[in-house]
């Protein structure tokens, strides 16, 4: 990676400074973007070049081949990964991604970022991630079944309660999760609910867990809006793409009067200024296969989506679509980011000069590993939680991680994107000062 790195200010605030490296236009790698991330918290910390060697790179990398017996009794392999960043600050941790364009790059990326996220909301994780390259839409039930279990027995040596635990993430759900489980207490010949989380309630998942990302990410947004004087109530949203996160994140938003006007799917988009019902949304989606052609809606092409006027936008599906281009077209004044990795460095900047507010993806999206985290305490003593309980842990949580970053983003004069980035860091080089980690 070019090390050549120069600081940059924009109206008075230090800019992610990998924003000058000419190779890191809007079509960098998610991995690259998170090693420049990391080394921007290292040079703001002003901490050595050792804290960034040490953690430029995963801990450990698997990549492994999963052969399926298909429904026509042919075999297909399908390639499975896992990269767990650092146990620095205890297990790794982090989601299971099914797409037919994941590459280890990406799973690395996302990896090194669970471990900000992690350390953001002072959970006792490192980060960690996983993805099969695969389109499960093109899956019988059977098939995502054997790919999922075959997925675990190739790992298994590296994944436990205390080693490494998996999650849901893009295309995979607390079904997946139950049969992951069940693989993994069959081979360690014991129930081993704690191997993995967002599973279904009946096998030790927790209550709130399915909403939790949304969830969290709404009080990040009431957080923002409070400190920005935007009146919730009177505000519209636009959310871009409705799985777990953003169909929740509709129907959370609309129960606190936010309007949502556009939302949008891998297959087409609804819009309505005048507002749309969300829970009528989801049933939608849920008997049609998608959000598009909703009954008093307007289908908007995708490369107009993310220019809709709005106050809050919602990336809430795939990385590097905020580019330099769409955040010159943005309008709204809130950038939430539900998903992991939605804006490029040159999109971020582009955001940060038009004075646009960014909540950053390891503090929008947290609320999914922070109960992740209340269900692996819960798998781990034997007790149940209220819903109540959950949520309200979950917002003194997100709140509180809200606010760290606030005080470095006022006090210290950085983006937020770099005040959560100095948090998380300042405590997963604290954690490894204090196991006498010199290297
Ligand atoms: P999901 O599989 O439930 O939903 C993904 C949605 O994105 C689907 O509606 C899909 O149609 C849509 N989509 C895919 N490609 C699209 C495109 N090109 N344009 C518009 N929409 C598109 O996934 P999810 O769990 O909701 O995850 C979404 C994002 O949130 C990911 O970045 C994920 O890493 C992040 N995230 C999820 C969780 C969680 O707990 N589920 C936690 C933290 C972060």
């Amino acid at each position: 990676m070019n090390r050549s790195f120069v600081c940059v200010c924009v109206k008075g605030y230090l800019v992610m400074s990998i924003v000058v490296d000419a190779n890191l236009d809007d079509s960098v790698s998610a991995f690259r973007i998170a090693q420049a991330e990391l080394l921007h918290a290292c040079e703001a910390l002003g901490l050595g070049p050792g804290v960034y060697e040490r953690f430029k790179e995963p801990q450990r990398v698997l990549v492994v081949s999963i052969p399926v017996e298909m429904d026509s009794g042919e075999c297909r392999s399908f390639i499975g990964y896992r990269a767990q960043h650092t146990d620095v600050m205890g297990p790794t941790k982090g989601g299971i991604r099914y797409h037919p364009s994941v590459t280890l790059d990406e799973v690395k990326a996302l990896s090194m970022w669970m471990t900000f996220k992690c350390s953001l909301l002072s959970l006792p994780y490192g980060g960690g991630k996983g993805g099969v390259v695969c389109n499960p839409k093109e899956l019988s039930l059977g098939e995502l079944e054997r790919l999922s279990r075959g997925y675990i027995r190739a790992i298994s040596d590296n994944i436990g309660p205390e080693k490494d635990i998996p999650a849901p993430d893009v295309y995979t759900n607390a079904q997946i999760m139950g049969w992951m489980m069940d693989e993994f207490s069959r081979i360690e010949r014991r129930y081993s609910p704690g191997v993995i989380t967002g599973k279904p309630l009946v096998l030790g998942g927790s209550l709130g867990r399915a909403e939790a990302t949304a969830r969290g990410c709404v009080y990040t947004i009431q957080e923002a809006a409070r400190k920005l004087s935007i009146d919730l109530e009177s505000a519209t949203a636009v959310i871009q793409g409705f799985g777990n996160a953003g169909s929740y994140l509709a129907t959370l938003l609309a129960e606190i009067g936010v309007r949502i006007v556009g939302v949008n799917d891998s297959k087409g988009s609804a819009y309505n200024p005048k507002g749309l019902d969300a829970k009528a949304l989801v049933k939608f989606k849920e008997e049609t296969g998608s959000v598009q052609g909703f009954p008093g809606s307007e289908n908007v092409p995708a490369e107009d989506f993310l220019a809709l006027p709005c106050d809050i936008l919602i990336p809430a599906a795939l990385e590097n679509v905020i580019t330099s281009k769409v955040a010159r077209r943005i309008q709204a004044k809130i950038v939430a980011e539900a998903a992991n990795g939605p804006t490029t460095p040159r999109g971020d900047e582009v955001l940060l000069d038009r004075g646009i507010f960014v909540i950053p993806d390891i503090l929008a999206n947290a609320g999914g590993v922070t109960v992740s985290y209340f269900e692996w305490v819960q798998n781990l003593t034997r007790l149940t939680w209220t819903e109540d309980e959950v949520n309200a842990r979950l917002k003194a949580s997100m709140v509180g991680a809200f606010e760290k970053m606030y005080e470095v983003h006022s006090n210290q004069n950085k983006t937020p994107r770099l005040a959560a980035y100095m948090v998380a860091l300042q405590r997963i080089v604290d954690a490894a000062r204090a196991r006498g980690w010199t290297c």
